[in-house]
């Protein structure tokens, strides 16, 4: 998508993948810094650690412990998240406010760190945190419970009667686990034979497949499913902007995701 944005607005940039070994992320960032690249994005395993190797480090990727964009001016690197507004560009497009939602998040890894951010931000009213390591839920309930009104955010473990118990009151569920994405397509993080409550929005942040069996359920039980595809163009289209300084061609990008998947 970004290669297909350069060309739309006539840059003779590039965007590469670029695999780092872990004990090589601090002299990777320098390399690119002395190669005068302009950026680049950080996936996993490295959003975390390479917090310690940039000069500079924007307040959402403080205060999430994790970088998705790093820009490098003048020698100076920069680190920042872009995924929280990304979710939220998504949502907005959509339609769906999370203001004063009761939500269930799914997940208690990077992408939870995100979309919690954002939702904080938003203003929902409660969040459930599932995760299967209840351990790291109970963290990051501890790490964000400042950002929400007290007792707004808890933890639970993934396991069947937790499902069952959701109250069918509950207005947006989001899968941040990476259950149903290719080739596993055929995993979900809701249990078989539970109802998903019809009346929520699903959120899932897994784009590929674009219709996950997450989402079809969904769908099934009368219900609007949303793929994560809509805030990978979005994240990626403010990552385009703190590096080139212009606004991104969204549909250009959405177009060139849309073809990567079919
Ligand atoms: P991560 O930090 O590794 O976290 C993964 C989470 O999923 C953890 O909570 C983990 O639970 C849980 N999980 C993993 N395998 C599981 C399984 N077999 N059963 C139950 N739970 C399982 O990964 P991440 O960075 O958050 O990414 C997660 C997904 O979100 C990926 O598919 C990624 O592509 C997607 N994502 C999409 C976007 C977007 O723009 N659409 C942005 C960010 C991430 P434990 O704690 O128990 O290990």
């Amino acid at each position: 998508m970004h290669n297909a944005a350069f060309r739309a607005l006539d840059l003779d940039w590039l965007y590469l993948p670029l695999p780092v070994r872990p004990e090589e992320i601090g002299a990777a960032i320098k390399g690119l810094a002395a190669l005068n690249f302009s950026g680049c994005n950080v996936t996993v395993p490295h959003k975390e650690t390479v917090l310690g190797h940039l000069d500079q480090i924007d307040h959402v990727a403080k205060v999430l412990g994790a970088v998705n964009t790093i820009s490098i001016k003048d020698g100076i690197s920069s680190g920042a998240n872009t995924d929280p507004a990304g979710f939220l560009l998504d949502l907005q497009e959509r339609g769906i406010d999370p203001k004063g939602m009761d939500a269930v998040v799914l997940g208690a890894g990077g992408g939870a760190r995100g979309v919690l951010f954002a939702l904080a931000k938003a203003q929902v009213n409660s969040v459930i945190i599932i995760n299967r390591t209840i351990e790291r839920a109970e963290t990051l309930v501890q790490d964000m419970y400042n950002m929400f009104s007290p007792g707004a955010l808890g933890a639970k473990p993934l396991k069947r009667e937790v499902f069952e118990a959701l109250s069918q009151t509950v207005n947006l569920v989001i899968n941040t686990t990476p259950l149903g994405m290719a080739p596993k397509e055929k995993d979900c993080p809701w249990p078989e034979n539970v109802p998903m409550p019809g009346k929520a929005t699903y959120y899932d942040l897994v784009y590929h497949p674009k219709e996950t069996i997450f989402l079809a359920r969904a769908r099934a039980a009368g219900a609007a499913a949303v793929s994560g595809l809509g805030m990978l163009i979005y994240q990626g289209a403010l990552s385009f902007t703190i590096w080139t300084g212009r606004q991104a061609p969204i549909d250009v990008m959405r177009q060139a995701c849309e073809r990567g998947q079919s």
